[in-house]
């Protein structure tokens, strides 16, 4: 035999395995969890190039993960059947991280504290490097399907690996098999009753049956019945069967906060299971981050990259079967079909009514989402013309008058005063500054209801000209603000006419200040304060162009 040279891990790989073999999280279950996920992956992936390729299945077209257990040996392996790896990929997928997430990664992962760690490990989907957390040895073996030759893998995680051909016969007849040597205190995963709890809570859901053998060449139990959750009557599923399918598709630990599981029926016929998290995923504001919504042909995976939902619903978790795209469409020919546009439309309708309806008949909840997602929604407000009105009817503003709640503009437009044409709104990074700006004074004092606007995305929408109930957007440091045609209460002193001492203090500031400012005027929006900037009538909004000065622009 020839010695192999080992390989040196990418930086980041080392810094990463690093902290996984010196891993103080109490949470090391997940690496069952990453290493099943990749399993049925690989099954899924056979399963979509069989469709094209049917020779690659053989006389093996049943998918299938063993778990197998060895207790005086410590070791745990864990098998597929599926599409497997030749000798490069091994050394692609596992000795290198693709993803761009993997800084962020490790940034967060240093601050966090120890049940967050657990949590980072899978939402950022470095999975398979998680085996270290359990083992101080892996061995990974795997033979593509349609190859007749197989490769193995093999690190102890110090910095480097080694990947060697090795005889079929030693390799699984198709797919992958890893093999993880475990460590002197992780003695616990070679339990059965203990693998078969974790497996079912974690993983119970997964597309690809499952199979427990307790010992080497015991007999193996059906631990996981591989049906699609989706596929089953909502009767027959359980709030619990919805949150451990959640938890496996989105990769989060929290509870779903809404649960969307429906069949179409009519010009087109598919399955919507989708779920709306509880807390905020970490990437929600990555630029990179896709929609997370995958989309199944009649069962079969075909890929997560089909945007069923517009960037704003990027929130959304879940899954789309169709019973009526051909099964054997390219990815690349998906995305131009007809029936993917009729299925990106109408769930994106539904996801919007459901929430509407969420809205209506339980507050609190939709205010606690509309908390965490909000700002999200609202970039819909520009982004997507056509459910504008949808979207100003779900969104919810704290305002000058709301005493810190929620108000929907059904409610601002309720309350209107006397004369009042516009709907204000006052834009600022920090809500209590906002609220106490001089620029508010002459609102509250005639009682206006002024929108309190925080959020990155608010300067976007509020700048783009829509309207409300036929009332336009309007902010208060902009312009003149019409607002001597909306009386004060009773008893209010008004604004005297400028005396001539005031118009020769303004000619006066005016020369003063030559072109550093465009206008100099008497106002109607003071009643404490003397002075306060605005931007002109037509020009843009002052937070906005803090924000592009900010950007450089
Ligand atoms: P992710 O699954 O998010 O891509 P992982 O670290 O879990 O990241 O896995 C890295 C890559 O290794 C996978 O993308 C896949 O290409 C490959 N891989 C891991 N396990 C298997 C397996 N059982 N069969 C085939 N390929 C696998
Ligand atoms: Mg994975």
């Amino acid at each position: 035999t020839t010695t192999t040279t080992p390989r040196s891990f990418e930086a980041d790989v080392a810094k990463l395995l690093h902290m996984m073999v010196h891993s103080v999280y109490s949470d090391k279950d997940v690496f069952l969890r990453e290493l099943i996920s990749n399993a049925a992956d690989a099954c899924e992936k056979l399963r979509y190039e069989g469709l094209s390729n049917a020779s690659l299945l053989g006389d093996d077209g049943q998918p299938r993960i063993t778990v197998t257990l060895d207790a005086e040996a410590r070791r745990l392996t864990i098998e597929d059947n599926g599409i497997g790896m030749s000798e490069d990929e091994l050394g692609e997928a596992l000795g290198t991280i693709a993803r761009s997430g993997t800084k962020a990664f490790m940034d967060r992962i240093a601050g966090a504290k120890d049940a967050e760690g657990s949590q980072l490990i899978g939402q950022f989907g470095v999975g398979f490097y998680s085996a270290f957390m359990v083992a101080d040895q892996v061995e990974v073996t795997s033979r593509r399907a349609g190859a007749d030759t197989a490769a193995l893998w093999l690190s102890d995680g110090q910095g480097t690996y080694t990947i060697e051909p090795v005889d079929i016969a030693e390799a699984p007849a198709r797919g992958t098999r890893v093999l993880l040597h475990l460590k002197e205190d992780a003695t616990g995963y070679t339990d059965a009753f203990t693998i078969e709890r974790t497996i079912k809570a974690q993983s119970g859901h997964v597309p690809v049956p499952i199979f427990l053998e307790d010992a080497p060449d015991a007999e193996p139990k059906q631990i996981a019945d591989g049906a699609a959750l989706w596929t089953k009557p909502k009767a027959e599923i359980s709030p619990e069967d919805y949150t451990d399918f959640y938890r496996s598709v989105a990769g989060q630990f929290d509870a779903p906060a809404l649960t969307l599981h429906y069949r179409a029926e009519g010009m087109h016929e598919y399955t919507v299971l989708a779920f709306i998290p509880e807390t905020k995923p970490f990437d929600l504001f990555d630029p990179d981050r896709a929609g997370r919504m995958k989309l199944y042909v009649r069962r079969v995976f075909i890929t997560d990259e089909a945007e069923i939902l517009p960037r704003y619903l990027r929130f959304v978790r879940g899954l789309v079967d169709s019973s009526d795209l051909p099964l054997n469409v390219s990815r690349e020919m998906i995305q131009d079909s007809p029936v993917l546009a009729a299925i990106q439309k109408s769930v994106s309708n539904r996801v919007l009514s459901e929430l509407d309806k969420l809205a209506a008949n339980d507050t609190e909840r939709y205010l606690t989402l509309w908390d965490t997602f909000g700002a999200v929604l609202k970039e819909g407000l520009y982004e997507d013309y056509s459910r504008r009105d949808a979207l100003l009817g779900l969104a919810r503003f704290k305002t000058t008058t709301s005493n810190g709640a929620w108000r929907s503009l059904k409610d601002y437009a309720a309350d209107l005063k006397d004369n009042q044409t516009a709907v204000y709104y006052a834009l600022g990074p920090d809500l209590d500054r906002l609220a106490s700006s001089p620029q508010l004074e002459g609102f509250r004092a005639r009682g206006i209801e002024v929108l309190l606007l925080s959020d990155h995305v608010d300067s976007f929408w509020a700048a783009a000209g829509m309207d409300f109930d036929g009332k336009p957007f309007k902010s208060v440091t902009q312009g003149l603000a019409d607002l001597s045609l909306i009386a004060l209460p009773e008893g209010t002193e008004p604004t005297p006419a400028a005396s001539e001492t005031v118009n020769d203090f303004i000619a006066f500031v005016k020369t003063t200040l030559g072109d550093a400012v465009s206008d100099v005027r008497v106002s109607e929006r003071l009643t404490e304060s003397a002075v306060c900037l605005v931007a002109p009538e037509n020009g843009m909004d002052r937070q906005l162009e803090k924000l592009l000065a900010g950007a450089g622009r």
